[in-house]
């Protein structure tokens, strides 16, 4: 089995790509470098690019640039585009919808799409209990009105966060996030009421789950205390911060430390969520099942759109017109997610990930065992990471890790860095359907 079947192309009504690796220029070629050119004078320097290309058309599991090269997308967009890009039913639900309305303002005259979304996240979601969901345009949105669901529920206002940690780049978010470079240098002061306690990273910090959770746990009771503590929030599996599985038994202590002192247990599934782990959510790996639960990235294989889900009485804490916003929820972006989900339910994407996973840890780890650089092999389902070491010491090579990116991308292979020393590099491959390859 290969990741890409080299003859085969996106069904009519996507861009019908081949499937393949080509390069036909260095990258950038010369038209790809005259809109990146145009691109330093025009675009706020702040916003920065890891890839050498300016696309004009993306299907499936390739990306193609303006000079005609094509590139193996092994990034999605960073996990969004995990039913493939330009999918032919979710480019088909949009073009639709847009020709219906647009717009309308869910606040002002609702629709039926967002309540089917709501309906989705509530039944697919983690968790034997009453649901409800409420609907925004970002990840780093919808861990905001998490806090902010929270706070109300409780009645309370500190928030922990993890060693680690990423939640996005809005003031509230940044708090949260934990790597300084590039998220938060220079941009503060942070909103407050914020605490920052270690997590569980294995391969680094040599604890059990058990012994992991018992430091965090600890520190939250001395230095902040349950009575003042509105929510913990943790991704089920770090993603900016490197991919980081917690070891066995450390989430569900930290669950049930939440549960016994009326803490919210918010899970960050915006990159883990939606079939990328080998399970439809992380928190299912582990055995747990959060209060809330934030999602966004492959929630609409593409368009703009993150939700708020859990426990109904949680979620209804907020008097009405306390949450919401003009997009969240819109109408185009619903519609992509409910041919996204379709996908993800009934083509058999959770399986695929796993596949995905089995076949990227089975070449993974021949690399590790024939170079020690490779310091550990990690990950579940389409969503696996090589973390580079000096094999004497077992320190972070970012340098290492930088040039073997490089040299991936210089071939035509999307590959994305992450992990808070910048020594990991990260899978995010599409997961597509057999028929949809
Ligand atoms: C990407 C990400 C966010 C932020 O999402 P945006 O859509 O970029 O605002 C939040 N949490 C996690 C875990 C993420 O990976």
């Amino acid at each position: 089995m290969t990741l890409i079947d080299e003859t085969s192309t996106t069904p009519a009504g996507g861009p019908a790509l081949e499937q393949v690796r080509r390069l036909v220029t260095v990258l950038p070629g010369p038209r790809s470098a005259a809109i990146l050119s145009r691109k330093t004078d025009a675009v706020a320097g702040g916003v920065a690019h890891s890839i050498p290309v300016s696309v004009v058309a993306a299907g499936g599991g390739v990306v193609l640039d303006a000079d005609g090269n094509s590139l193996i997308d092994l990034g999605s967009g960073i996990a969004v585009t995990t039913v493939g890009n330009a999918h032919p039913a979710v480019a088909a639900a949009i073009a639709a919808q847009a020709a219906q309305f647009t717009h309308t303002c869910f606040m002002v005259s609702p629709y039926e799409s967002y309540v089917q979304v709501a309906e989705a996240l509530n039944r697919l979601t983690p968790g034997r209990f009453a649901k409800k969901s409420a609907l925004f345009n970002s990840g780093a949105e919808a861990v905001e009105n998490a806090i902010k669901i929270a706070r109300k529920h409780t009645g309370r206002q500190a928030v922990v966060a993890f060693d680690h940690g990423y939640h996005g780049r809005t003031n509230l978010t940044m708090a949260l996030t934990a790597k300084s470079m590039p998220y938060k240098a220079g941009f503060g002061p942070f909103a407050p009421e914020v605490y920052r306690v270690p997590g569980s990273y294995p391969l680094r910090d040599g604890l059990s789950g058990a012994d992991a959770a018992a430091r965090a746990l600890s520190l939250i009771e001395k230095q902040i205390g349950a009575d003042g503590l509105a929510a913990v929030i943790i991704e089920p599996i770090q993603g900016e911060g490197g991919f980081i599985v917690p070891a066995e038994g450390f989430l569900e202590a930290v669950v049930s430390w939440c549960r016994a002192h009326d803490v919210v247990f918010i899970a960050d599934e915006v990159q883990t969520g939606f079939a990328r782990t080998g399970a439809m959510f992380a928190s299912e790996i582990f055995g747990i099942e959060p209060d809330l639960i934030t999602t966004a990235k492959g929630i609409a294989a593409g368009l703009p759109l993150a939700g708020v889900t859990g426990r109904a009485e949680i979620m209804d804490a907020a008097h009405a017109g306390g949450l919401g916003g003009t997009y969240g929820g819109n109408p185009v972006a619903c519609a992509a997610a409910l041919a996204a989900i379709d996908a993800f339910e009934n083509d058999g994407l959770v399986e695929r990930a796993q596949q995905i996973g089995a076949i990227l840890r089975s070449r993974l780890d021949a690399l590790r065992d024939a170079d020690p650089r490779i310091g550990e092999v990690r990950g579940h389902g389409a969503m696996m990471a090589a973390e580079f070491v000096d094999p004497a010491t077992g320190a972070p090579d970012a340098a290492l890790t930088a040039a073997v990116a490089r040299a991936c991308i210089a071939e035509g292979v999307i590959v994305l860095t992450c992990g808070t020393f910048g020594n990991v590099i990260r899978f995010l491959p599409r997961s597509p359907s057999a028929t949809t390859c």
